[in-house]
């Protein structure tokens, strides 16, 4: 280790302009500084050498040795241990909450590439910056009928000026080797056009839900993707965030005893009769298929059971201008074939309330809220001698459009079945369309049975 005296000689030694001493105590802190990032001479003309050893070096000034940090340049390639977690030493005491082991994302050229179609509030607010919690995925491309708009989202997000689009030139996306898949987050009546011509253009589809207007438009979307052998996957966060999973575990391995009966509701109260959220062709419907679709989805996903009958009723305050296409308020029950019936209830109507309850022979488990992008809160009860325990259990939100996109990524990158393919979207097509028709026509609807569980999904996701 060298001296700060010791510094300052060998450097008169070595430049060819000699520096004073009081000169080069003014500069050494800024120098010093410098010499953290890999350069050695500090206070003179001399340009900077950097170190070539990679041995961590220091040098020791009025407050101490200061360490030194090897000059590093970036990999010529990936190293093939790329995706091991790196091994950091333990700063704090087994006994305390730990870290986990470090992320693994993978490099920007191992990532899946995204062109998001649609720039309104899902995009902005949540899914464009979930992408800085990705692992596996990246944006590289845009399509929206707002130029102006896009340019600013493009210079934020970092989209080349070449891959932003206009809905007219959405087919050319074809020749956008970047784009592998395309996440649609447009209107609900959008969905089977832009998903079947992106399909039709060679790229993997994430859409959005809900997944079409009708059972016959989910189906056609499927049948496009399966045509142009590309994968199709419905948005349901809900199925890729941690607290339900915990739910469904609860629920599957009986810790409450038998499930009887799970009441759920997803309500908000929704303004701008102008929206396309108000209008039929757009929407498709009013609160069922945008919110209430969450309670029907959650539901069969805790189950992994399919309803086999369905009893809905539906209301619109008379006159209200929001409510001239589509419904304000469905409320509906299920019947499935274990003997477990459930109870939800959905509205544009009425102040946010967004959560679900599981009655089982022992215990209850509750999640209010349950739908929102963040803050969920689980609870549950279940007797203890004398005592109901009951239990608030802490567990950490995740970016649920990160997990979701990774594993839409992850089934490009490794040709799997996603978890929620286009058939998933396609059955809460069908009940809601029962529920409707039991609306209309004041009776029970029944479904065709489905007796395998988890009929309409793919392998579970790796990270859950
Ligand atoms: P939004 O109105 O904020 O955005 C829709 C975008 O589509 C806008 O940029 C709009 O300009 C564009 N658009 C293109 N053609 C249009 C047309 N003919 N009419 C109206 N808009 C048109 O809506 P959003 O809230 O972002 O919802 C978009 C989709 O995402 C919907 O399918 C919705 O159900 C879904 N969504 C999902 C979640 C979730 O949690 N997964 C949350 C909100 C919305």
């Amino acid at each position: 280790m060298k001296s700060i005296d010791n510094l300052f000689d060998l450097l008169n030694q070595t430049t060819s302009s000699p520096v004073s001493r009081q000169q080069f105590l003014k500069t050494a802190g800024r120098g010093l500084a410098v010499g953290a990032v890999g350069s050695t001479l500090v206070g003179c003309d001399k340009k900077p050498e950097t170190t070539a050893s990679s041995a961590p070096a220091t040098v020791d000034t009025p407050s101490g040795p200061v360490p030194k940090l090897p000059a590093t340049s970036p990999p010529a390639e990936v190293p093939a241990d790329s995706t091991k977690p790196i091994e950091l030493e333990q700063i704090k005491a087994k006994t305390e909450q730990q870290e986990g082991s470090t992320p693994t994302p993978l490099t920007a050229d191992q990532r899946v590439g995204y062109a998001i179609v649609g720039l309104g509030h899902l995009t902005l607010n949540q899914i464009l910056p979930a992408f800085g919690a990705a692992k596996k995925s990246k944006v590289v491309a845009l399509v929206s009928g707002s130029p102006e708009k896009m340019k600013k989202v493009a210079a934020q997000y970092g989209v080349k000026k070449e891959s932003c689009y206009s809905y007219a030139d959405y087919d050319k996306l074809r020749d956008n080797k970047e784009v592998q898949a395309i996440y649609i987050v447009l209107p609900n009546g959008m969905h089977a056009e832009y998903t079947i011509r992106g399909a039709q253009a060679g790229k993997h589809i994430l859409c959005e839900k809900p997944m079409a207007n009708s059972a016959q438009e989910c189906q056609a979307m499927i049948d496009a993707c399966k045509k142009a052998d590309r994968k199709l996957m419905i948005a349901y966060r809900i199925q890729y965030e941690p607290h339900h999973r915990i739910v469904r575990d609860m629920i599957q391995d009986g810790q409450f005893g038998k499930v009887k009966s799970i009441m759920a509701n997803n309500g908000q109260n929704s303004d701008n009769p102008d929206h396309w959220r108000f209008k039929k062709a757009l929407a498709g419907g009013g609160s069922l298929p945008d919110v209430g679709l969450y309670c029907l989805n959650t539901i069969r996903y805790l189950l992994s059971e399919e309803p086999t009958e369905v009893m809905g009723y539906i209301h619109s305050t008379p006159n209200d201008p929001r409510f001239k296409e589509v419904e304000e308020q469905v409320n509906w029950l299920m019947k499935f074939p274990s003997g477990i019936q459930t109870s939800c209830a959905t509205s544009y109507g009425h102040h946010d309330d967004k959560n679900y309850k599981v009655l089982a022979d022992t215990g209850w488990i509750k999640m209010d809220p349950a739908f929102p992008y963040t803050g969920l809160q689980l609870e549950t009860s279940q007797a203890q001698g004398k005592e109901n325990q009951i239990v608030q259990h802490k567990i950490s939100d995740v970016d649920q459009f990160a997990t979701e996109m990774d594993h839409f990524s992850e089934c490009v990158l490794e040709n799997k079945v996603p978890f929620t393919p286009g058939e998933e979207g396609l059955q809460d097509q069908k009940i809601m369309e029962a529920i409707y028709q039991s609306a209309r026509e004041g009776r029970p609807v029944r479904l065709a049975a489905v007796n395998k569980k988890d009929a309409f999904r793919g392998p579970m996701p790796k990270e859950s």
